[in-house]
């Protein structure tokens, strides 16, 4: 019976004042998974034209997208996509959390990537931005990249978008 009213609904997506479905409202989602190899320790990557890319296949207009990443030693950010920024940021975090000596740091028991820990914290996890009319609603200079900061292995971005 639901199934059917809301069949009906697909057909007139109309405020209905029998089930009180305002099919305007529904929303619609979308998930997917960026993958990166990224053959160095450290690297930032623009993955603006991904997300854009994932934003078409939803066919979402208006809503929200959000692009993190799915490990604790990379970051997703929104800066400009300059490469003397880049350089100058690589050498920032290198200042702050120095990959070597590996030994200074606690967590480095076994591992060797607490400066990438460290390093993500700072450059954050996620970003997320407005859907506009079917675009990413940026400043004139806004990108978004995937900050690795240790690589050489396969590591995930999720893109999960929210709309109608
Ligand atoms: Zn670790």
């Amino acid at each position: 019976m639901f199934l059917s009213h809301l069949g009906m609904h697909l057909q007139l997506p109309l405020l209905c004042f029998a089930c009180r479905l305002d099919m305007m409202t529904i929303m619609k989602s979308y998930r997917k998974e960026l993958w990166f190899d990224i053959p160095t320790r450290r690297a930032f990557i623009n993955i603006t034209q991904k997300v854009e890319e994932c934003l078409r296949e939803s066919g979402i207009r208006e809503g929200l997208v959000l692009v993190n990443a799915m490990h604790i030693t990379a970051s997703v950010f929104v800066n400009d996509d300059e490469s003397g920024l880049h350089h100058d940021f690589d050498l920032w975090l290198e200042k702050l959390a120095p990959h070597e000596p590996v030994s200074q740091y606690s967590h480095n028991s076994g591992e060797d990537n607490a400066d990438g820990h460290l390093k993500r914290q700072i450059m954050g996890r996620e970003v997320v931005a407005a859907i506009t009319n079917g675009r990413l609603d940026f400043g004139p200079w806004e990108q978004i990249f995937y900050g690795e900061f240790d690589g050489r292995r396969k590591k995930r971005v999720l893109v999960k978008i929210i709309g109608e």
